[in-house]
């Protein structure tokens, strides 16, 4: 291999900087690669609005997405290490496990992921969650389940992470189109990329290799990928410092404690596009949810409202690996779980690139992919 190939081939653009932009970023700095990273806005990232969980368990996962949750739960201990090391910035990892209440025995023989939980009865439930309402009779316990203060620690370690590997930040910067040409091989490649800039001006960015991480809005540059919008909305309460310990996954409400005491309350689901703002009924839903789960926390003083938007397909799991062009990879659609898929995430997207579009056929590398492809929903419905 020549100097020359080798040094374009170590260079990567990562479009998108919220979570899976930035985690992308920083495993591809940390493994040598010269990176680039564009990015329209900050704060707009799903990454600052999520309830940091990390749980497979507690969320019902099943088939292949639950395999590539776990597999992403057991990395992120690492993960996390990786990144605190480079940004000297904690990300909140706390491996406290999940609590998840049924209103019946049957509902919860019939949860998907019941046999990897520890069934609480009501005595149990109300030790693992004081206060929990009297209609929760039984519950299960998934001590294997743990949660990241996103919002607050993770991205900023990240982006701190980062800027002290080298990852060029570019910010203010829409990317518009990505342009490609048939090449030899009668594929279509990708050699550039078309934006707007932060001051208007428009260019066109020669790139051969790029990871698209643009979340939610995804669709805008590949229209036969269908990743839509759901919007949640969140608020946090001060509670007592040992009030809760563990993660509260109920049917209307989750709580999320973190370690100081605020406890994080998730959250709604609404098919309403990229409208901006708190609503009073998603408000309302989310006080009833907390109400009906566990009533002392309606005492507690509120401390801050947000929303976000999800990334979502249609089968709900995320899109990975190879894109419709040679040399882009996909990373996007990671719905409700992308904090928890984020390791997996990145080394998955790693090895993509360092195989090259050749060295990835019929690899092992393939095979956990595949439920994952780009074009998976093709024909539309
Ligand atoms: C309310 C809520 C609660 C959640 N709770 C959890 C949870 O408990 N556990 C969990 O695992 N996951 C959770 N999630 C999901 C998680 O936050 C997302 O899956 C994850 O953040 C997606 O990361 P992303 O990088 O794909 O998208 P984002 O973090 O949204 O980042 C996308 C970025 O791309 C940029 N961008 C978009 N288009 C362009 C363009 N054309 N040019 C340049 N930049 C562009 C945007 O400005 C944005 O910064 C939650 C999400 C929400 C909204």
């Amino acid at each position: 291999m020549t100097p020359l190939h080798r040094s374009r081939q170590q260079q990567v653009l990562v479009l998108g900087g919220g979570l899976m932009g930035l985690t992308v970023a920083h495993v591809m700095a940390r493994h040598g690669w010269s990176v680039g990273l564009l990015r329209r806005g900050r704060r707009d990232a799903a990454g600052f609005a999520a309830a940091g969980m990390a749980a497979p368990h507690a969320e019902g996962l099943s088939g292949p997405l639950l395999a590539l949750a776990q597999r992403s739960l057991q990395m992120i201990p690492p993960w996390v290490g990786t990144i605190e090391e480079d940004s000297g910035l904690p990300c909140g990892w706390r491996p406290c496990g999940t609590v998840v209440p049924f209103t019946s025995q049957a509902q919860r023989q019939a949860f998907p992921t019941a046999a990897m939980g520890h069934p609480l009865e009501r005595a149990a439930l109300e030790a693992e969650a004081p206060g929990i309402s009297p209609a929760f009779p039984c519950g299960l316990l998934f001590p294997q389940d743990g949660q990241l203060d996103s919002r607050r620690q993770l991205m900023a370690a990240l982006e701190q992470a980062c800027r002290r590997r080298g990852v060029r930040f570019e910010e203010g910067v829409t990317v518009e189109r990505l342009c490609w040409e048939e090449g030899g091989d009668g594929h279509p490649h990708l050699v550039g990329i078309a934006l707007r800039a932060s001051d208007g001006e428009k260019q066109r960015r020669p790139c051969e290799r790029a990871v698209l991480c643009c979340g939610a809005w995804s669709q805008q540059l590949i229209p036969s990928v269908p990743v839509t919008p759901v919007k949640g909305q969140m608020f946090s309460v001060q509670a007592p410092r040992q009030a809760l310990q563990r993660v509260l996954f109920g049917p209307g409400a989750y709580l999320v404690p973190r370690r100081d005491g605020l406890v994080v309350v998730g959250a709604t689901s609404e098919q309403v596009g990229f409208t901006p703002g708190l609503t009073p009924i998603g408000q309302d839903q989310l006080e009833r949810g907390l109400r009906q789960l566990l009533p002392a926390a309606t005492r507690w003083p509120p401390m801050e409202r947000w929303y976000g938007f999800r990334p979502c397909t249609r089968d709900q799991q995320p899109v990975l690996g190879p894109g419709p062009l040679v040399g882009l990879v996909m990373a996007t659609g990671h719905h409700r779980n992308g904090v928890l898929l984020a390791a997996v995430t990145a080394e998955l997207t790693r090895a993509v690139l360092d195989a090259g579009p050749a060295g990835l056929r019929k690899t092992s590398l393939a095979t956990t992919l595949h439920p994952f492809r780009w074009n998976r929903f093709s024909p539309a419905p």
